[in-house]
């Protein structure tokens, strides 16, 4: 890596898990569940991973904390004390448990992720017992610490989890993510299983945690509206391919995917004169057993032509910064959400 503001750089990322059958388990197919998929997160941004159920983005979460060996590529981190950047698709448990600070993960679901016997104080003090940052009364301190930070009461630190809203709950489980001051926090789905009402409290916690923090999120989300309201850049993956990868800005308000338009277009609108310019896609998400031949997107496209069906459009650089997987991108005049009144 050459730039040194870049905190991790996922590279031609694949993934596929085989399919197998009969007595002997032979392998007959394979799921790609990520196929070729590449971006880079500086220190202190957000990276909003966006796409519908299925697209391939948990799994590249899973990839960078380590849960899944990925079957081809690399994810360099550069750990913040400075030593080289470390290659965490081929890391061994030794490294990984070393790097584990400095990467920590909130879960979509606060219900599942907390444990019912542990309390608060434990929960959230964990971390920083297993890695030996703290114990006694400095544990303690730190613990209190961090449940201001989330926002929760002190006093209740002694509480088990099924005593609190599931807002309290994933507030919990944010403290803990950043009980040992991570550089880089995969965010996967958080506010999904939540009230829309919480929803905004929730994401605006984790946007005044990263300036006091100064730490990087990759923030991944079906939610294209959610997103907007902090990612610096967005990538738009479909059946585990990256279609679209630019900036925030420039996405927003000029999308050069049919694929981004659509998902764009269904963000809640200010505009109620808008609502039937909705893109209503045509058919399933494409199979990742067996995607279409081409685009794996024309099935479904509305400016699907001959070629699209037969040539796979290669992820291309429109201007810098700004790459679409599209054989029309330079021709077509998509629609960007101000355009429609996205109301986020
Ligand atoms: Fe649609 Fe063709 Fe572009 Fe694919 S390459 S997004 S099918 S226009």
């Amino acid at each position: 890596m050459t730039d040194s503001d870049v905190l991790l750089e996922v590279r031609n990322l694949k993934k596929h898990f085989p399919i197998r059958k009969g007595v002997l388990k032979k392998v007959v197919a394979h799921v790609k569940a990520v196929d070729g998929v590449s971006f880079s997160v500086r220190k202190g941004e957000t990276l909003g991973l966006v796409g519908e159920s299925g697209c391939g983005k948990t799994t590249v979460g899973r990839m960078i904390m380590g849960a899944y060996r990925p079957t081809e590529g690399s994810i360099w981190f550069s750990p913040p004390n400075g030593k080289p950047p470390l290659d965490l698709a081929s890391i061994d448990p030794g490294d990984m448990r070393e790097l584990r600070p400095h990467i920590q993960m909130i879960f979509q679901d606060p219900f599942a992720s907390l444990n019912p016997r542990m309390t608060i104080r434990e929960i959230i003090g964990e971390p920083l017992i297993v890695n030996k940052v703290a114990r006694g009364e400095e544990l303690d301190r730190r613990v209190h610490e961090l449940v201001e930070m989330v926002g929760l009461q002190p006093q209740h630190m002694s509480r088990y989890p099924h005593a609190f809203s599931g807002g309290q709950r994933q507030r919990i489980s944010i403290a803990r993510a950043m009980s040992l001051y991570p550089a880089l926090v995969v965010a996967d789905e958080p506010t999904s299983a939540l009230d829309v009402s919480v929803q905004a409290q929730i994401v605006n916690l984790a946007l005044d945690i990263q300036d006091k923090l100064g730490l990087a999120y990759l923030f991944i989300s079906h939610d294209l509206g959610l997103i907007r309201h902090f990612s610096n850049k967005i990538v738009v993956m479909y059946v585990g391919r990256v279609m679209e990868y630019a900036p925030a800005q420039n996405i927003f308000e000029r999308p050069r995917h049919p694929y981004t338009e659509a998902l764009m277009s269904n963000v809640p609108t200010t505009r109620p004169e808008l609502i039937g310019r909705r893109i209503v896609l045509r058919g399933e998400t494409a199979d990742p057993i067996n995607p279409p031949p081409g685009c794996p997107f024309h099935p479904r496209c509305l400016y699907a032509e001959e070629v699209c069906a037969n040539v796979v459009p290669p992820l291309a650089e429109l201007s810098p910064e700004h790459q679409a997987a599209c054989h029309f991108s330079r021709e077509l005049n998509l629609t960007g959400c101000d355009a429609l009144g996205c109301a986020v």
